[in-house]
């Protein structure tokens, strides 16, 4: 007999038909004799409608009531799920994430988990009922509903294993696991049965949504294995876990692309010191987060500064740096919009070298130009034009020979 917490992704609750089919999967969990502890998201499109519903009464929503709204998404789902278990004949109890509790911090649609009460969970648990958890959400210090951000349900769900010390964590999605590259984009990828903690934060930094990055770190943190699987198959999925020796030894494990960020060049900055924290400080302040930074050294006493920030913070980041680059005398500011970053990302990289050469000559085989490039010990990364992201991960994954465990040679 275990503690489960199982999750279940927009799609897999998409419609009354799907939660119905869910429910049963739970209950026959539940039948085996496991605790089952279940977290949802909002049904496929909802979260997305709300958005577009605030911004139609407000440009920038107001954040606290962004949250009230977000949240009801989920409301809804952990709702209908409950019934659905009640019309079958077994005891079920559906809560929000302010009635657990759910503790986190005040950020308003990006907020961070601080503490989770497990009282109440353990004692309906201990009646026999299955609970169903609203994900994505928690309450603040002065009682206003918060969100976690995109993709937040997969946080709650590892959150809540880690503090009811679950056995594991199953996170129930569309694709049958993680997988060497988005398996919507390329039908060549291939599914990866064991992910170690670190790999899968990489992963999920450079843009594998299919698990939220916050979750993985959770998980690493109190040891909570993960199995990321389908919902419409029973198929074994993928274990995201401790580092062991018998992990495959993968040179490049996956390739990732991350269609959300934007770019922004300042030209002519005066090259003098204290010149990058006049630019990126107004930045930070404003609760932007940059991600790659490049300056390039011209003749002169000139340099360019390039920066890559979120695409929902471009028009903000754009405001603030061309007030900068006027403070500080920089010829001009220029931006896009439309670049995608590619990158590739594998333990293996740590005790091999010429694997950024190859990425680059890969990129040029295609006449796919770079604009940035950033590397770590285990990834390196690379700005291109959107429009070629398919074709970059494509011709990456193949000539990685990703489909195939590529072991390498000693
Ligand atoms: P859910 O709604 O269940 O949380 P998401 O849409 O957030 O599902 O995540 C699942 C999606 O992640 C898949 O449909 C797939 O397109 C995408 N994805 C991106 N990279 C990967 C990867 N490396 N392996 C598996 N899926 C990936
Ligand atoms: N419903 C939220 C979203 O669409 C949270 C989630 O699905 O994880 O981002
Ligand atoms: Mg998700």
């Amino acid at each position: 007999m275990a503690l489960i917490v199982q999750k279940f992704g927009g799609t897999s609750v998409a419609d009354p038909r799907k939660i119905k089919a869910v429910a049963g999967r739970v209950m026959a969990y539940h039948d085996k004799g496991h605790r089952m502890i279940v977290v949802l998201s909002a049904m496929a499109g909802e979260t997305n409608r709300f958005i577009d519903l605030a911004q139609q009464m407000q440009k920038m929503p107001d954040p606290r009531e962004m949250d009230v709204i977000l949240s009801s998404g989920e409301q809804v789902t952990v709702a209908l799920f409950a019934m659905a278990i009640k019309e079958a004949g077994l005891d079920a109890i559906s809560f929000l994430g302010d009635q657990v509790k759910i503790s986190t911090d005040s950020m308003h649609t990006k907020a961070r988990i601080k503490n989770i009460d497990t009282e109440l969970i353990q004692k309906h648990l201990d009646e026999g009922k299955i609970v169903v958890v609203a994900g994505f959400q928690g309450v603040d210090e002065n009682n206003d509903i918060t969100t976690l951000g995109r993709g937040g349900s997969d946080t709650s769900a590892v959150a809540l294993a880690a503090a009811l010390k679950a056995d594991y964590c199953e996170i129930f999605t569309d694709v049958e696991g993680v997988y060497t590259t988005d398996p919507n984009i390329y039908k060549a990828a291939r599914k990866i049965d064991r992910i170690s903690y670190d790999e899968m934060l990489e992963l999920a930094s450079l843009g594998a949504k299919v698990l939220d990055i916050r979750s993985v770190g959770f998980a690493k943190r109190y040891n909570v294995p993960i199995h990321v699987r389908s919902t419409f198959t029973d198929t074994k999925g993928t274990w995201v876990v401790k580092e062991d020796k018998e992990m495959e030894d993968m040179l490049v494990s996956g390739v990732t692309y991350n269609k959300n960020e934007a770019r922004i060049t300042i030209a002519k900055v005066p090259d003098t010191p204290g010149i990058a924290s006049k630019i990126f400080w107004p930045i930070s302040d404003a609760g932007i987060v940059v991600d790659m930074i490049i300056q390039n050294t011209r003749a002169g006493e000139l340099t360019d500064m390039t920066f890559t920030v979120p695409k929902t913070d471009y028009d903000r980041a754009m405001e603030l740096v061309e007030k900068i680059a006027q403070e500080i005398g920089a010829e001009r500011v220029t931006g896009s919009r439309d670049i995608a970053k590619i990158s590739i990302v594998g333990v293996g990289m740590r005790n091999h070298s010429g694997i950024a050469t190859t990425m680059f000559q890969v990129l040029s085989n295609e006449r796919i130009n770079i604009s940035m490039i950033s590397t770590s010990e285990i990834k390196v990364s690379c700005v291109i034009d959107e429009k070629y992201t398919e074709l970059a991960v494509r011709a990456l994954h193949d000539a990685f020979a990703l489909e195939m465990e590529n072991v390498p040679d000693e």
